[in-house]
């Protein structure tokens, strides 16, 4: 007998027929003896229908009331979930986030989780209640309103609530069946991993992978979650993500496939299409220059990626200086530098939003040589070139022309020997 926290994405609980399935999927859980805490996400594409009634009504609307409003989305799916498993002649109670001790700091449309105090689900669940918590929000105490996590933000609630409740384990629901290797719609012989490690798991979500949430993953791993990615549309196991000396349970072990339990070099490759490319021309090689536009671009709120600076030229003394940001940073940032050109004293900026990014990741480049000469190599026999290189302890990422990524993805992903022996059977699946 465990506690075992499941999350159900959006697309598992899309209309009447989803939420009686997942109910289903619940009360079977509960009928092997589990005590149960779910998690559970707006019903179907909720969320983005709220966004664009909030457009309608108002261009820009308080953040405080975007929360209110898109807090609701969960809050019918929770109780429509409860009804359901009623009907099929089981306890359920739903909580709202504030109600189930949720509680963030104050940042609307992006809180952060700072406590977590489940003493209602404690009491519906020694009372023999299946608990249902509405997924993606919170509480603020100074303020005392409702807050929401952030885009995906159901991930996290249902990490966070097995944090909080000491569960045996995480499963997080959606319409895919697990990690896969690369995204399947863009190498169709990637496939689905039994296991992987949580360091493993956030570089790829760091770097383009989106099947599930860098922040829930995060989570997980410094408060010692077993997450278990799984599909609500099939009886697989899904892919289990194992923290720091963590093991898969062992009646969960034996259905496992044997390839499992060897450890690949490399665990998976992750394509980006998000991020552009800012090249800084004629910057003075002089100390401080640096320092002068990372700060310039730090303000504009950007995020840095990688970062590239040439040699001088010794008859200028200037050098290039180059690096990658999302897509949608990239504007704001240009306007900054551009307005701090005479102070900095480069000669002009360049923009291309035409890159691609692919990374390979795994734990095993720490012990194993030889891991990036594979990558070039098959980029180079694939006539694919490179434009920046990047490195971490158990990640080696290339920018190369966006037209090239999903080739460059299909070579390395041979080159590693990852691929499958069947195409993956690609959902119409989002992941959600
Ligand atoms: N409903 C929210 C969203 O669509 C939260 C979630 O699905 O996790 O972003
Ligand atoms: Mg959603």
């Amino acid at each position: 007998m465990a506690l075992i926290v499941q999350k159900y994405g959006g697309s598992s609980v899309a209309d009447a027929e989803s939420i009686k399935r997942v109910a289903k999927r619940i009360v079977d859980t509960r009928r092997a003896g589990h005590d149960v805490v779910v998690a559970v996400s707006a019903m179907g594409d909720t969320t983005d229908e709220l966004l664009d009634l909030a457009h309608q009504v108002a261009p820009i609307s308080a953040p405080r009331e975007l929360d209110m409003l898109l807090s609701s989305g969960e809050r019918i799916s929770m109780a429509l979930l409860a009804m359901a498993i009623h009907s099929m002649g089981f306890e359920a109670r739903s909580f709202t986030g504030s109600q189930a001790g949720m509680i963030t700091d104050a940042t609307h449309g992006a809180a952060r989780i700072v406590d977590v105090t489940p003493v209602r689900l404690r009491e519906a669940l020694d009372e023999g209640a299946i608990v249902i918590v509405a997924g993606f929000q919170g509480f603020n105490r100074d303020t005392r309103d409702i807050t929401t996590l952030g885009r995906g933000g159901s991930d996290t609630t249902a990490v966070a609530l097995a944090a909080a409740l000491d569960a045996d384990v995480c499963e997080i629901y959606s319409d895919v069946d697990g990690i896969f290797t690369a995204d399947p719609r863009v190498v169709p012989k990637a496939r689905k991993l039994d296991v992987i490690t949580s360091e493993e798991m956030l570089e790829l979500a760091a770097n383009g992978a989106k099947v599930l949430y860098i922040r829930a993953v995060e989570y997980a791993r410094r408060h010692g979650v077993m997450i278990n990615a799984r599909s609500t549309f099939s009886s697989g196991q899904g892919t289990f993500v194992l923290g720091a000396g963590m093991t898969v349970p062992a009646a969960m072990a034996a259905t496992l496939e044997e390839s499992a339990m060897e450890e690949p070099i490399v665990a998976g490759v992750a394509t980006d299409l998000g991020q552009a490319k800012i090249t800084v021309i004629g910057v003075p090689d002089v100390p401080g220059k640096a320092a002068e536009i990372f700060t310039v671009v730090a303000k504009s709120g950007a995020n840095v990626d990688m970062i590239v600076q040439n040699v001088s030229a010794a008859a200028t003394g200037r050098t290039d200086i180059s690096f990658t940001l999302p897509k949608s940073d990239a504007a704001t940032a240009l306007r900054a530098l551009a307005a701090e050109q005479a102070h900095i004293g480069f000669e002009s900026l360049v923009h291309d939003d035409q890159i691609g990014k692919l990374s390979v990741v795994g734990a095993g480049m720490r012990t194993h040589s030889g891991v990036s000469a594979t990558l070039f190599e098959a980029l180079a026999t694939s006539g694919v070139n490179i434009e920046m290189i990047s490195t971490s302890e158990i990640r080696i990422s290339v920018v190369v022309r966006g037209d090239d990524l999903a080739q460059a993805a299909r070579v390395v992903h041979t080159a590693y020997g990852l691929d499958g022996e069947v195409d993956a059977i690609v959902h119409a699946g989002t992941g959600r």
